[in-house]
């Protein structure tokens, strides 16, 4: 496990602008469907998204979340040690569709 200094700190702010935390959408179910479906054991990190997610969207329609971990002023993760795997992966190799651009090289 890595110790985050002052300088990871500086250098994610940079690089990073952290719209995929802001507010995002997990797959393109609804949010009580997320939700339930977080709830089973088999979901990876599942207790874990499930006390971070703070819906941004009604529970029938298509999900929209927020996280309790994100710093909406230092714009930085709060749990960036211990952050869930769909965390540490994303974007899947893929440019991030959340607005950086971004599709390797993610802090
Ligand atoms: S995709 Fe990566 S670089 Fe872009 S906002 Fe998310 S964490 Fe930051
Ligand atoms: S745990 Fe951290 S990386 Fe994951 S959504 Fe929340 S603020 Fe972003």
């Amino acid at each position: 496990m890595t110790t985050c200094t002052a300088l990871r700190i500086s250098e994610v702010q940079i690089a990073c602008p952290g719209d995929c935390c802001e507010a995002f959408h997990i797959g393109g179910k609804t949010a009580a469907e997320v939700l339930e479906q977080l709830a089973s054991p088999k979901m990876i990190d599942g207790p874990y998204i499930l006390q971070m997610l703070i819906p941004l969207s009604a529970p029938d329609e298509p999900n929209t979340f927020g996280c309790a971990y994100w710093d909406p002023v230092t714009r930085l993760c709060g749990s960036y040690e211990t952050r869930p795997k769909m965390c540490r992966d994303h974007p899947y190799g893929m440019v991030c569709n959340y607005g950086c651009g971004v599709k390797a090289g993610c802090p």
